[in-house]
């Protein structure tokens, strides 16, 4: 019987490899070998977690769930901007250390533009 986290792994590693398309409930237990209980129990608890969307799908004449990730896969595009990578200062970041990431103002300004935006607009407004 495998182990309680390796199930959850290899469930939520179906739904994300099911991509846009989604996979159905009762495909995802068929694949694990487990009961539709527990693949039902499964798919609630990742919803719940707000890992996976279930959506109320007709198929084949009959009422079920279809499973859709809600993970975001971080490609290299998505990091390609992060101030990090040019920074000088990366061999001595770390928490605790004389640099640190938590109160890295770069960091945080390019993890949140909304915030940049509008200390941007601030900034102008105020002459700044
Ligand atoms: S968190 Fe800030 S200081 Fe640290 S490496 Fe990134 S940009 Fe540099």
């Amino acid at each position: 019987m495998p182990k309680k986290n390796d199930l959850e792994r290899r469930a939520l590693r179906l739904v994300i490899d099911a991509g846009e398309e989604g996979i159905l409930q009762s495909d995802m237990w068929k694949k694990l070998g487990v009961t539709s209980r527990e693949g039902s129990r499964l798919a609630l608890k990742f919803e719940e977690k707000g890992a996976v969307e279930r959506k109320r799908v007709l198929h084949e004449g009959r009422w079920t769930y279809k499973l859709f990730s809600l993970a975001k896969m971080v490609t290299i595009d998505s990091i390609g901007d992060c101030p990090c990578i040019t920074c000088e200062g990366l061999d001595k970041c770390f928490p605790g250390g004389q640099i640190t990431p938590i109160h890295c103002q770069l960091l945080t300004l390019w993890m949140d533009p909304e915030l940049a935006e509008s200390l941007a607009n601030e900034a102008a407004e105020t002459g700044n």
